[in-house]
């Protein structure tokens, strides 16, 4: 089929954010055309995928956790249903307490802190797997899981290029032309660019005025036969989650000084140390990827139209937790896109000033 050479959307970058979008725009009877440049890293190429509904020591609920977290499992439910493939995987998770204190905390804070949904069930050490290193015992988070999220991007790929909606190359705004109706790109004109570049577009001259805070995560894939239950996934520090027979993902590290893709010594070392303090058992690293993060100052997203440069918009600033939030956050950006609906405060532009050229 001959693709069009007009369309209403472009997005660019087809990591989490403009997949989703996309998914979104194209439901919606658009015509939408997502440019990725596959040359460049993706956070969504490495993500661990998890979706937590809990942050940090403190054991704090994570940002809008009960709205996010089903809504993206429905999300990524019903794009498997269509698309004929899986990549989300419904999984409780293992929180393996650090000491008593930390039992404690829990105990407390499934009551006070709004996460009683996800509590379920309390082990004690000798309840646990043999090969877990996990003295203190484990509390079980129910209603999570993890997206496979390399799966997903090449999926979503594939479903892009039917839909005609696909395209290889690098797009930013600056090297557009544009008139008062459209912007053309080589041989296409269209009239609103979607920047979900991740990383990236903080380097771009539109949006280098925005609080970027990236953050280089790392990890490593490895084989054991430890004896572990299956479809579970194993969180204290780091997490290791279960992809295939006999093979887990360990990670992932946070480093805000490194905005390279390379992988690095120091985080093989901290996370083999790491992995060697949870588990009991022989494994053998077999892989090492990382990926940034595109986080934000303040924690939460960018999502909005440029301040000056008409029809150039941003859905961007995922962070640690893009695999939960993207479903509902797209969902925003459709309705703010196509019905003008204002985007919540706490995210859009309009919360930060922009100095000019
Ligand atoms: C190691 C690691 C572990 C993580 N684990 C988790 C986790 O367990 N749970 C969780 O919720 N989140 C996790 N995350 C975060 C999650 O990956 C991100 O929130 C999410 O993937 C961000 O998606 P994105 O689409 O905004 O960015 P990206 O996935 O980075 O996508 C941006 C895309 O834009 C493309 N691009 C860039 N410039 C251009 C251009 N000029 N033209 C065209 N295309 C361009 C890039 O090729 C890229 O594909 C993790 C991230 C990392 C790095």
């Amino acid at each position: 089929m001959k693709r069009n050479s007009h369309f209403e959307f472009i997005i660019a970058g087809q990591g989490l954010a403009g997949s989703i979008l996309a998914w979104y725009l194209i439901k919606a009877n658009r015509t939408v055309l997502v440019i990725e440049d596959t040359s460049l890293q993706s956070a969504t190429s490495v993500a661990s995928g998890l979706m937590h509904p809990v942050t940090g020591r403190r054991i704090v609920k994570s940002w809008r956790a009960d709205e996010f977290i089903p809504n993206a499992v429905k999300l990524y439910q019903d794009i498997e249903q269509e698309l004929n493939k899986r990549f989300y995987y419904n999984t409780p998770i293992l929180e393996i307490y650090h000491d008593h204190g930390n039992r404690n905390d829990w105990m407390n804070r499934s009551v006070t802190s709004g996460i009683g949904e996800f509590i379920g069930t309390d082990y004690n050490a000798d309840e646990l797997p043999k090969s877990l290193n996990a003295p203190f015992g484990a509390l079980e988070l129910k209603h999570t899981g993890w997206l496979n999220a390399t799966q997903f991007k090449m999926d979503m790929k594939r479903w892009l290029e039917e839909k005609n909606a696909y395209s290889e190359g690098t797009i930013d705004y600056h090297s557009l032309e544009k008139n008062e109706t459209h912007f053309q790109f080589h041989d296409l004109t269209f009239e609103k660019l979607i920047d979900c570049r991740g990383y990236y577009s903080m380097l771009s001259k539109s949006w280098s005025y925005l609080p970027f805070n990236p953050a280089k995560g790392e990890e490593i894939v490895f084989t054991s036969d430890a004896d572990l239950w299956k479809d579970f996934i194993y969180h204290n520090t780091f997490k290791i989650i279960p992809s295939e027979e006999s093979e887990f993902r360990f990670g992932a590290t946070y480093t805000w000084n490194d905005t390279s893709n390379d992988i690095t010594s120091d985080a093989r070392e901290k996370l083999i140390n790491g992995l060697s303090s949870l588990l009991d058992a022989p494994f053998t690293v077999i892989g090492q990827r990382a990926g940034i993060r595109p986080a934000t100052k303040d924690r939460r997203p960018f999502m909005g139209e440029h301040p000056i440069e008409k029809n150039h918009f941003i859905f961007n600033g995922l962070g640690s937790k893009g695999i939960s939030a993207a479903p509902t956050l797209a969902k925003e950006m459709l309705d703010f896109l196509l019905h003008a609906e204002k985007i919540n405060p706490e995210y859009a532009l309009e919360r930060f000033t922009f100095p000019g050229y």
